[in-house]
């Protein structure tokens, strides 16, 4: 149990008594509660039974809830909830757009207990009908099923790596002696996982396989296994598994076959052999020697995908990768200022204990009012006490940033002296994201063609498994950052990822330096700074690249270059 998943727990059965119209001075009260535990700065799971009843809105039965959760992950209210809720009625509860109150009418009225029935109900136009719903929700409520069954069984690579790595363990203790890797989607870390596979190279094919039967984490399908591969998913987590058997002789070249793309192992090496032919010959004895011996510059693991990665290694152009040490600073971070979870000073002081040289603020800008836009004269207080910080932390420095919103029309978010006040400024759209390629892509040019856009942030909106982000046209938009000096973030967040590491390249070819961006907006949040270093990889991002492995000195000096250039501010 973590805080997190406890947060969770109670905000279902908040879900669950709005449904079963529970009391609802009992469900009011219970709300109070979440949202203080929410906003408040602690770990459950740390705090003593006396601290956790000190906390604002806590009563009695919530508290009761707390302690029974940490001790057995559930609590006797939750279970009584689910018990008299369907399974079904449980998965639609969890689909976008519709609360309990909507659920609460398809179940009763129209009897609807699981997606699929759902779904029926849908096509043939009767929830459309339905009091309350009308053709517009039976429409975004077709749109999320389609989407979320689209999803089945595939993980944020953050949210599964974990897990992962304990079933990897496991595995290697039970084929104690034998050769072990992780291949696949995993190896080469994707950004959404389907599937955990391992290759096992052992002294004979035969025999050994049996072993697996012990792993108690597993449940196999043995009429999808064969004598190469046994399959199954892991018990109690929708996640496939597939285990690879080769010989020990075999082991590296499978190794390689299986962890690459089939579109890698298409490409072209000479006219007439491609990765996968050379690899078929099996004359090497290890992944160092196979790129050599073809003259081919090593292609590390995570770039194997085959968006001609060997064209480059043919000319020797693959660049050191970017590493999580080559970072010196951390850019587009949140504060208390607006939606953040904690004090400016705290989220400085953290930054410099991690040993970064600086941090960059950039809290939302005013149109942002449900993030807690800056308003004018909150800005100025905010930069007052960065002056002040900067003073007491130095040679730590915390630059002066707001993340403005684009509005529909392209623009920044306030007037041209105000944004003459930043050190830097993140451009990024948060509302109206359902314009076309068109619009999408016109709005982000004029908000690129700003002199004050220094950095563009997570540029397609996109959300991972939740929704596809709008459209652009990647190249467009690229070729402009590159006309007016404007750095793409690399935004850090695993759900994001955003800019997709597929158009890094592209970026890196005309010029365009990438910034490693967490958008904390709590202390922990530079934590995923991992997770954008691990996508700028596979793009094959390289240091000289990257804007935030400039010193601080490198970075305030780039700063202020980028503002001299700007004509003077016109209002
Ligand atoms: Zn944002
Ligand atoms: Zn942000």
């Amino acid at each position: 149990m973590d805080h997190k998943t406890i947060l969770k727990k109670l905000k279902l059965s908040i879900q669950l008594m709005e449904l079963h119209e529970e009391n609802s001075f009992k469900i009011r009260s219970y709300q109070s509660a979440v949202n203080s535990l929410d906003r408040g700065d602690f770990d459950l799971m740390e705090l003593s039974e006396s601290e956790i009843q000190k906390i604002p809105g806590v009563g009695k039965s919530i508290f009761e809830a707390i302690v029974s959760l940490k001790e057995t992950e559930t609590f006797p209210a939750l279970e009584e909830l689910l018990e008299k809720t369907p399974t079904g009625v449980l998965e639609i509860l969890q689909i976008k757009g519709l609360g309990p109150k909507k659920v609460k009418v398809l179940w009763q009225e129209i009897g609807i207990t699981s997606t699929h029935e759902l779904m029926e109900a849908c096509q043939s136009g009767k929830v459309a009908k339905t009091k309350g719903f009308g053709e517009k929700t039976q429409q975004t409520i077709i749109e999320n099923l389609e989407f979320k069954a689209s999803n089945e069984g595939k993980w944020l690579y953050a949210d599964i790596e974990e897990t992962i790595e304990k079933l990897s363990q496991e595995l290697t203790s039970i084929y104690e002696g034998s050769e072990i890797a992780s291949v696949g989607d995993f190896a080469r870390k994707m950004e959404i996982i389907a599937e955990a596979e391992w290759l096992i190279g052992m002294e004979s094919l035969f025999g050994g396989k049996e072993k697996l039967k012990k792993w108690e984490d597993i449940t196999w399908d043995m009429t999808a296994s064969g004598p190469f591969a046994w399959r199954g998913k892991v018990k109690d987590l929708d996640l496939q598994v597939t285990v690879h058997f080769c010989s020990k002789k075999e082991f590296i070249w499978k190794k390689i076959s299986l962890t690459a793309t089939p579109a890698f192992l298409g490409e072209s090496v000479s006219e007439k052999e491609s990765i996968g032919d050379l690899l078929n010959k099996k004359d090497f004895s290890s992944e160092e020697e196979f790129f050599s011996k073809n003259q081919l510059q090593f292609i590390p693991v995570e770039m194997r995908e085959g968006f001609g990665e060997v064209a480059l290694a043919k000319e020797n152009k693959i660049g050191e990768l970017l590493k999580d040490s080559d970072l010196k600073g951390i850019l587009h971070n949140h504060s208390t200022y607006s939606d953040g979870k904690h004090s400016l000073k705290q989220m400085a002081e953290y930054c410099r204990e991690l040993g970064y040289e600086y941090l960059g603020i950039s809290d939302h800008s005013r149109t942002a009012f449900y993030a807690g836009g800056l308003e004018i004269e909150r800005i100025q207080k905010q930069h007052q006490e960065i002056d002040q910080l900067n003073q007491e932390m130095a040679p730590f420095k915390i630059f002066k940033g707001i993340e403005s919103d684009i509005l529909p029309d392209g623009s920044l978010d306030y007037p041209d002296d105000v944004l003459a006040s930043f050190d830097f400024i993140v451009s990024s759209v948060h509302s109206i994201l359902n314009m076309d390629i068109r619009k999408a892509t016109s709005r982000l040019l004029t908000a690129i063609e700003n002199p004050y856009t220094t950095i563009l942030g997570h540029p397609t909106g996109r959300l991972l498994l939740r929704r596809a982000g709008y459209p652009i046209d990647h190249k467009t938009i690229i070729d402009a950052c590159a006309k007016n000096n404007v750095v793409i973030e690399i935004n850090a967040n695993p759900w994001r990822l955003d800019l997709d590491w597929r158009w890094v390249r592209y970026a890196m070819d005309q010029g365009v330096m990438l910034s490693i961006n967490p958008d904390a907006h709590e202390m922990d949040g530079y934590s995923d700074m991992k997770y954008g270093v691990l996508a700028g990889r596979k793009g094959g991002l390289t240091k000289e690249m990257t804007l935030n492995t400039l010193s601080g000195e490198e970075i305030e000096a780039y700063f202020n270059k980028r503002k001299s250039s700007i004509p003077f501010p016109k209002s």
